[in-house]
């Protein structure tokens, strides 16, 4: 059985008094906590082997490049892409599907192409490909949704035809927390021979991803929401699909050779990495993956999935809750709204008694949209959280409830 209460002392943030209550932190969709062996690992790059990699013949060097393409190779492998020139650094998932979207889809685009996304999409699965259907002429598809917050899977095989280019789905909602059949989408994407993206930021940390039982060539992915660091994650990308994409930014480390008539690009995946990257990041990456392989992923899963339970029951039983999003299949979020109190003063009042929950529209406007509202209050779960927080949360929303009627 998962022991929550014991992995929850390897994260030392967790234990501290906000407002003079005991910290509940429930904004993991946001961004999770880091344990100590991630804490050690950076401050052990930086007083033991900081320096620049690829380059320098001195040991600490050496040591630098060892702890960097070292970490690529255990990304690659809790991912199981086939080898670790398949996973690229970038600063986050953000990032990565700015890289898709500017070296695989931009140089290929024509007039007319099209680009399936779907209604659940964060911000950073739309805004890219409008600003390549801008550049190209391309259009943009949108697979609906229901109330439930379940894709069309009808509509999605409509869509998805001999005018499309690309797929782009989110794998897990970050703002209704609906696990996707994305088997299914790629399925239909494959029929037509079209790649897919999935977009992987809030899958990553709760399920096992595995890129070649997926069958998908792009997964895109952020450290920070897998008890990782901030401003690093990773672009996994088919090889060949890799290799046939331009480099999207020029400059050191991404070149074989320079002369002003002519340059000649690194191999995949440094092709992709311009300049001195984020190595610290990268470290602190590698020791994520690695905190999260001690654990089988499937009791994380099952673990998370009691809390979104024990939370929906919870809530459900208090007067006026309503949920937003109730796929059969979710994973690791609770959104909801309490009464006609605003979302911002609930999240208010839950972090006076020490409860952080994250409030607002989740970068997800076109899903509050649907809604017919601007935000909602989501509680999200890591492996760190017990019953003892989701009984905090539905104790301070009872008390909302209280103070506001
Ligand atoms: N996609 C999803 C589903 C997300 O939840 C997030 C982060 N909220 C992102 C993409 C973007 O991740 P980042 O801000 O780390 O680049």
């Amino acid at each position: 059985m998962f022991d929550a209460a014991a992995v929850r002392r390897e994260f030392p943030i967790l234990d501290q008094q906000v407002h003079g209550k005991p910290l509940v932190y429930l904004d993991n969709a946001n961004t999770t906590q880091k344990p100590l062996s991630v804490l050690e690992a950076l401050d052990h790059y930086y007083r033991a082997d900081n320096a620049n990699i690829h380059r320098a013949t001195h040991l600490l060097s050496e040591r630098a490049t060892k702890a960097y393409e070292g970490a690529r190779e255990r990304i690659a492998r809790f991912f199981n892409a086939r080898e670790s020139a398949e996973i690229v650094f970038t600063r986050g998932c953000t990032e990565a599907i700015n890289l898709v979207a500017y070296s695989y889809a931009r140089p290929r685009l024509k007039p007319g192409d099209e680009i399936v996304v779907t209604r659940m999409e964060h911000h950073s699965n739309i805004v890219p490909w409008q600003l390549v259907a801008q550049q190209t002429g391309a259009v943009l598809r949108v697979v609906p949704m229901d109330d439930a917050g379940v894709l069309d899977m009808a509509e999605c095989a409509r869509l998805i035809g001999p005018r499309t280019a690309l797929v782009s789905v989110i794998h897990v909602s970050n703002a209704l927390g609906t696990v996707n059949p994305v088997r299914d989408v790629i399925a239909l994407a494959r029929a037509h021979g079209v790649p897919v993206l999935l977009d992987g930021a809030q899958a990553a940390p709760h399920m096992t991803v595995d890129v070649q039982e997926l069958d998908c060539d792009f997964y895109t992915c952020s450290a920070h929401k897998m008890y990782g660091p901030t401003g690093i994650g990773a672009l996994y990308g088919r090889k060949e699909l890799l290799e046939s994409m331009p480099p999207w930014m020029g400059g050191g480390d991404m070149i074989a050779s320079v002369t002003f008539e002519h340059t000649e690009y690194n191999k995949v995946p440094y092709k992709f990495e311009a300049g001195t990257p984020n190595i610290a990041g990268v470290v602190g990456f590698g020791a994520a993956v690695d905190f999260l392989s001690r654990f089988d992923l499937r009791e994380i899963a099952a673990h998370e999935h009691a809390l979104l339970e024990q939370a929906t029951a919870g809530l459900a039983a208090l007067d006026g809750i309503q949920f937003v999003g109730r796929a059969p299949e979710r994973a690791g979020v609770v959104s909801f709204l309490v009464g006609d109190v605003h979302p911002h003063d609930v999240g208010t009042f839950l972090d006076q008694d020490g409860v952080a929950v994250r409030t607002g529209q989740h970068c997800a406007q076109p899903v509050m949209d649907y809604y017919g509202i601007t935000s909602t209050v989501r509680a999200s779960f890591g492996l760190y959280n017990t019953p003892a927080d989701v009984d905090a949360l539905v104790a301070s929303v009872k008390k909302v409830q209280g103070f506001f009627s």
